[in-house]
């Protein structure tokens, strides 16, 4: 590789950048301007070392003025979905319904009583909004939530374990995702982790084995994303439950996804809930908020009060603790299971429940407004977010036409606005239809129109 320096020399200076014409019109006021002039031209000095030869003065200012716009328009945007997986983590988990929407805006515009008792006029509690609300829907004493699931574990350890044994299953020390590990969360709470059983076989009798005076719980973790079959067995929650209550300890359930209407409902697999975990004598159980459920990212958590009181007082409570917007957006989404209208309300329940003729008919109307020799295609969704691993849901996507190869024009429609994130399968681009939210076919349509026609 040959080095340039004396090219360095040539790239010009920002402020002579800031003149060009395609600059001063993207950026009028300057101060992004000179942000993105800075960015380009340390991109380039960059390539230069390399041997690579800048651009011509008028290319480096469209370049910026590019820059510009995506300055002003932030990483973070909305995407559609085409993925067919309903709880995508990367895509930012379950859309939030309405309702919760309008609660998370009608308390972030101005003040309110996230720590105020307004009826005694004194300091409350911001974990008073959701409490008793998780603690009615899961048949719990009392409740508290966090700001994820794998805080709410990482607490409900650290408060009610920490200095003592935990025992769990060797089928169950899993890693969810995102390099969240049992085993390396039971260690970061100063609990011990006490391996029970085997990989595909854990019996009742096995706990029972392990515990000593220094057992503090037995930590039950549900398989979210993955699947044991053959010669399989871990003793059922019930038999869990009161085995380690002969022995007072405490029985944790890590139940994931923490569905709160059946799934069976959707043509799926029963998914662990948290009312039946309890019913079974768990006596604390965790879960999250953004997963089945259907609500924002949070760690609920729910079970005896005063094991619920202890976790409330431990210092990580502070540090874990829920931010207004998602309390009001939690609380919202759980008005909707109250009131029995969660199958209407939420974005998430409808995706699932929505009919593959339905899925079909939408495609095909896409396809229609977009004008694209495209094709409707039977495809399988899935439900992700580590929620029910195997299990498919019949679906419809738009196979989009070979205009270009696959992985361009996936790219393209990646590159749009709005954002289009499809699947693409051997050479076919798909996008899924379950988890386009219906209010987004028409802009779907248009992406497709221009990620072809480009
Ligand atoms: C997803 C999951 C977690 C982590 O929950 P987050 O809300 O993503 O933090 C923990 N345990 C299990 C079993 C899970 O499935």
């Amino acid at each position: 590789m040959t080095r340039h320096t004396p090219e360095l020399r040539q790239i010009p200076s920002v402020d002579r950048l800031l003149r060009e014409p395609a600059v001063l019109a993207a950026d009028p006021a300057g101060a992004l301007a000179r942000i993105a002039a800075r960015a380009v031209l340390a991109g380039w000095r960059a390539r230069m070392t390399d041997g690579i030869e800048a651009p011509p003065l008028a290319a480096l200012a469209d370049e910026v003025a590019r820059e510009i716009v995506a300055l002003r328009g932030g990483t973070l945007r909305p995407v559609i979905n085409g993925t067919g997986v309903l709880i995508q983590t990367n895509l930012g988990r379950s859309p939030l319904s309405a309702r919760a929407l309008d609660a998370a805006r009608a308390v972030a515009a101005g003040y309110s009583n996230l720590e105020f008792d307004l009826e005694a006029g004194e300091r409350g509690h911001r974990h008073a909004h959701v409490a008793a609300r998780i603690a009615r829907v899961c048949g719990a004493d009392d409740a508290t939530a966090v700001n994820n699931n794998a805080g709410g574990v990482l607490l409900v350890l650290a408060a009610l374990c920490a200095g003592r044994k935990v025992l769990v299953s060797r089928g169950q020390l899993v890693e969810i995702g995102g390099g969240f590990r049992i085993p390396d969360v039971l260690r970061q709470s100063g609990a011990e982790l006490v391996e029970v059983g085997t990989t595909n076989r854990t019996y009742a009798r096995d706990f029972v084995a392990a515990m000593d005076d220094h057992v503090a719980a037995v930590l039950h973790v549900h398989a979210s994303n993955f699947r044991l079959s053959g010669f399989v067995a871990q003793p059922p929650l019930a038999e869990l439950a009161a085995a380690a209550h002969e022995q007072g300890c405490l029985l944790l359930d890590d139940l994931g996804s923490g569905a709160l209407v059946p799934t069976e409902q959707f043509g799926l697999p029963h998914e662990p809930m948290p009312r039946e975990s309890l019913a079974a004598g768990a006596d604390v159980v965790m879960f999250s908020g953004d997963k089945l459920l259907g609500g924002p990212q949070a760690g609920c958590i729910a079970g005896r009060a005063d094991l619920l009181e202890a976790v409330r007082r431990h210092p990580l409570a502070r540090a874990l603790r829920m931010d207004k917007l998602d309390l009001a957006a939690l609380d919202a989404t759980l008005a909707a299971y109250e009131e029995g209208t969660a199958a209407r309300e939420l974005p998430l329940l409808r995706m699932l429940a929505a009919s593959p003729a339905s899925l079909r008919r939408r495609a095909r109307t896409v396809l229609r407004i977009s004008d694209i020799p495209g094709r409707s295609v039977p495809s399988r969704a899935m439900v992700g977010g580590g929620s029910l691993p195997q299990e498919g849901l019949d679906s419809a996507a738009i196979a989009l036409p070979a205009v270009a190869p696959a992985l361009e024009l996936a790219a393209r429609l990646r590159g749009g606005r709005p954002a289009v994130v499809p699947r693409v399968e051997r050479d076919l681009v798909l996008v899924d239809l379950r988890a386009v939210l219906p209010e987004q076919d028409r802009a779907l349509a248009a992406a497709l129109r221009a990620a072809c026609l480009a």
